[in-house]
């Protein structure tokens, strides 16, 4: 492969140490043949339709649509795939891909452990062994999740060096895919890290993009005006985006505010406030200080607490071909409140993102724009951020109760 091919314009790329040339060379072979192979992508067809439950609804969302007297909203339900978020698209490919390489192991990193989640699902799906790097801060905060993949049969490895976070996690998984290349694939979680991972993850989630095309299709027999999603690591919305490139349709990245762009407690890479530099073994936008080090973000969403951006809309971004805004904290809430109140639906923190720039533009826009936004995830996992602040003195009431009444069992 020629090196032009592992780059979007000067983003991305393949920065490694000597000692992983193997493995990624057998990754991206095997990569490039599944690509042509039918029945790969047949026999992945029917995981997505009968283990995950594609394809996800392309729901109009009439009462919001209403309310703001303006744009014709359509939600892409990906929180009604299994586990709850897009992430499982990815996950279910590449196990699917790494048994098609003879591999009898799994290795992943986790931040929030939503990823460790999905990724050990796929796994015990594949009768895959699986082990998942997850910083010692981390497996602290992040407790349920945690006791889902143990539940999954994964193993949870505390990763105990630097901030203990999800930089360290990364570092650690590729040391251990240094020692047990053989029978060992790295599942990585979103659309970024070095060729082939941006292209990779792309293909998996491209069947959102790919869903919301047919649907919208059969229901009014026209394209949308424009696309909504979170970006994180990018891996939802270059899903969804990716079959609109090439298509007259508007296509919006939210970045995670925090507690706004001048506060310094965010994850906008974009925008201007990240810089090109190569972390983490590609090319792209971070965060970061004068001397390279990652610098730490902020999100009230696990899912977009991190410094980098994929590749492919680091240059999608200098094209003018996707344009990126940012949602706060508290438009975020608000939006989730909003949404669960007007639709009966409770979308997650990170798709309340897009939400949220939803329906800042709804209003202003004409009847016959349509408007499609990704709800990448459901919100039933952010019950320990969300309801302490919807229903405070109850739930903290709740809590104290259990605990007692645990404690008289276990
Ligand atoms: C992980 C996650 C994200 C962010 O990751 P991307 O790779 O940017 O999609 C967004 N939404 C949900 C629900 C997530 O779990």
């Amino acid at each position: 492969m020629s090196d032009n091919q592992r780059y979007f314009g000067k983003y991305g790329g393949r920065y490694i140490p000597e000692v992983l040339h193997p493995a990624f060379e057998e990754l991206e072979k095997a990569y490039e043949d599944i690509k042509e192979d039918r029945s790969f992508w047949d026999e992945l067809d029917e995981l997505y339709k009968d283990y995950i439950g594609r394809p996800t609804p392309l729901y109009y969302a009439e009462n919001v649509s209403k309310h703001f007297g303006g744009a014709q909203i359509y939600f892409k339900m990906e929180g009604n795939a299994h586990t709850g978020a897009h992430k499982i698209n990815n996950a279910v490919g590449q196990a699917l891909l790494a048994k098609k390489m003879g591999k009898k192991r799994i290795i992943a990193e986790t931040g929030a452990g939503q990823h460790g989640l999905a990724t050990a699902a796929a796994a015990a799906k594949m009768g895959m062994e699986c082990e998942v790097f997850m910083g010692e801060v981390d497996i602290a905060r992040q407790h349920p999740n945690v006791f889902g993949m143990r539940l999954f049969g994964a193993t949870v490895t505390p990763v105990t060096d630097g901030t203990k976070t999800l930089t360290d996690a990364v570092n650690a998984a590729l040391k251990n895919w240094t020692e047990r290349v053989e029978d060992t694939h790295y599942l990585l979680g979103s659309a970024l890290g070095p060729h082939p991972y941006p292209s990779m993850v792309r293909d998996f989630q491209s069947v959102i993009g790919k869903e919301i095309k047919e649907q919208l299709f059969e229901k009014i027999q026209r394209l949308p005006d424009s696309c909504i999603a979170c970006v994180g690591g990018g891996s939802n919305s270059i899903g969804m985006f990716n079959a609109f490139l090439d298509e007259s349709v508007q296509l919006i990245g939210v970045e995670a505010g925090g507690e706004g762009a001048n506060s310094k407690r965010h994850a906008i890479r974009m925008s201007g406030q990240g810089r090109l530099g190569i972390v983490q073994a590609y090319k792209s936008f971070f965060l970061q200080d004068d001397n390279g080090s990652l610098l730490p973000t902020h999100s009230i969403s696990a899912g977009l607490d991190y410094a980098g951006i994929g590749p492919q809309l680091a240059y999608l971004n200098e094209q003018n071909r996707v344009e990126f805004t940012s949602a706060t904290d508290a438009e975020v809430l608000d939006a989730v409140a909003f949404t669960a109140k007007m639709e009966g639906l409770i979308p997650a923190l990170e798709s309340s993102h897009a939400l949220a720039e939803a329906y800042k533009r709804a209003a202003t826009l004409s009847k016959d724009h349509v408007m499609v936004v990704n709800i990448s995830g459901r919100g039933d996992k952010d019950m320990f951020i969300t309801a302490p602040f919807f229903d405070g003195e109850d739930w903290l009431a709740f809590l104290k109760n259990e605990i007692i009444r645990l404690e008289k069992e276990v």
